[in-house]
């Protein structure tokens, strides 16, 4: 018998087997890489996991989760490492570790890709760009396509072509039982349901199978910037101009204070800045007509909402969502904007302190409204807009003013809130997670738990406890 971890105890010969046949690497404390491979996305997670297991492929995922259950050990699971509050790591816990899984192949004639779960956002892009396809994914190239998909996955293109998972064909999944199945519309119809939302509560998925849509390559997008202090003015007219919108047109508005990026002017670095930011799924000409608009409205600091490559709009963002620095989120759901909605929007974003805090608005609606409640387990497909309250700090310093700064935000919000989309919760506790999904899927979802997770191996994450 050895420790792994404090009061975690291994049988020696059980570990051996493990390493074994593993075609991965397992990590444990002692080892050099040790740090590098428990680090997650949010900079102010610090965990331990007793060993990491980075598998190569499905048998080493299957070896882990059995070892897991014949000996009691707490399981995580990571694929991208983005989850908000880290629940892709755990102190004492058996991490297995996605990441290496890497595999894309996309058919262009079939139009479809297969992705294993250790897939980043901006590598299956590049794959399906190479094409004239996409997957609806969300809009930071280093997040995970696992995490984001089994939550639901918000981006770009959702109100043209729907979530991630309503381009969702198939996914193979490990069980609790170290098994491994298949989930489709046709194949474990009740797991496919549940896994379009319900997250990493019903086994671990190895990989998923998306049918693609025609994109691009050149895509009509980018950001348009007024001073903070028009705020009020430019968030009404946009919420008159957004009313209607094609399906083809997805924006995101952020306040912040403006970052110094190639594409703000010097002048502007450090101002609080609005941005509406546009993404047109379509003919580059019909969106440069229907976003003038809003490019003419009052007056613009900045505008580099142009024609340009879908992959260098993907990117756009990136620097903006480092990992290492110090995140933290309360999110919610609203129907609309209305004008008292958009007055506590401007009177928290101007005292937003830290140069590195942004938080987007999100318009929804177009496809993602035209799928029905309960044909996934993603809720809240009625939402009008989803605020995503972050703050961020390069380091522990001014955290907790700026995480009151989101908490106060959020609580004025509170009399608006309709729902809250999964992955932007933080650990906010099993209410938080019920009101993501609604009481009655929320039930419905325990009763699926029961079925493939009895005994909860997986609950390091936002838990749905089996009814
Ligand atoms: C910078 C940034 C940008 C974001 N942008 C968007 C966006 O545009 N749209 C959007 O919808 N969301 C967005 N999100 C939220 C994102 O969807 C979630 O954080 C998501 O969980 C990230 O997935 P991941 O694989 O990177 O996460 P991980 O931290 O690896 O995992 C997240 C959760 O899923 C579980 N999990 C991971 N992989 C698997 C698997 N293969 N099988 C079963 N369970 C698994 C983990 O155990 C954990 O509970 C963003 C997050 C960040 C940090």
């Amino acid at each position: 018998m050895i420790a792994i971890a404090e009061g975690l105890i291994l049988d020696e010969t059980a570990l051996a087997e493990l390493h074994g046949g593993f075609r991965g690497e397992i990590v444990g404390r002692d080892d050099l890489t040790y740090d590098q491979h428990r680090k997650v996305w949010n900079g102010s997670i610090d965990r331990r996991p007793a060993l990491i297991a980075r598998c190569a492929g499905v048998a080493d995922v299957i070896a882990s989760v059995r070892l897991c259950r014949q000996h009691g050990l707490p399981v995580a699971v990571r694929s991208g490492g983005h989850s908000f509050p880290g629940l892709s790591v755990a102190d004492d816990s058996f991490l297995i570790d996605l990441s290496l899984m890497k595999g894309v192949r996309v058919d262009p004639d079939a139009r479809t890709a297969r992705v294993q779960a250790g897939v980043l956002l901006g590598e299956l892009d590049r794959e399906t760009q190479a094409f004239g396809l996409a997957a609806p994914s969300g809009i930071v190239t280093h997040t995970g396509v696992a995490g984001l998909t089994l939550g639901g996955g918000i981006g770009w293109i959702m109100r043209k072509y729907g979530l991630s998972v309503d381009q969702l064909r198939r996914v193979d999944v490990v069980t609790a039982d170290g098994e491994l199945v298949k989930a489709s519309a046709d194949e474990n119809a009740d797991l496919f349901w549940g896994i379009r939302g319900g997250g990493g509560n019903f086994g671990i998925v190895t990989e998923f199978e998306f049918d693609l849509v025609p994109l691009g390559p050149t895509v009509m997008a980018g950001p348009i910037l007024w001073a903070m202090e028009d705020s009020p003015e430019v968030l009404r007219f946009y919420r008159d101009w957004v009313a209607d919108a094609p399906d083809e047109l997805m924006t995101i508005v952020v306040h912040r204070k403006a970052p110094p990026l190639p594409f703000v002017p010097e002048s502007l670095h450090g101002k609080p800045v609005v941005m509406v930011i546009c993404c047109w799924a379509g003919d580059v000409e019909d969106g440069e007509q229907a976003i003038r608009p809003m490019k003419e409205f009052g007056n613009p600091v900045a505008d580099v909402c142009t024609a340009k490559p879908f992959l260098a709009h993907q990117s756009m963002f990136d620097p903006s969502f480092p990992a290492g620095r110090w995140y933290y989120f309360k999110s919610c759901d609203v129907p609309g904007l209305t004008d008292e909605i958009i007055d506590t929007t401007v009177e928290h974003s101007l005292q937003i302190s830290s140069p590195l805090t942004a938080f987007p608005i999100w318009q929804m609606g177009g496809a993602v409204a035209r799928v029905g409640e309960n044909e996934t387990a993603f809720n809240g497909r009625n939402a009008g807009f989803t605020y995503n309250i972050g703050a961020a700090t390069a380091t522990a310093e001014g955290f907790d003013e700026e995480r009151e700064w989101v908490r106060n935000f959020w609580s004025a919000l509170e009399p608006h809130f309709t729902s809250v989309y999964v992955n932007f919760l933080m650990d906010e506790g099993e209410d938080r997670v019920r009101q993501a999904y609604g009481a009655q899927k929320y039930d419905r979802l325990k009763t699926l738990k029961r079925k493939y997770d009895p005994d909860n191996v997986f609950r390091i994450n936002q838990n749905i406890p089996p009814a």
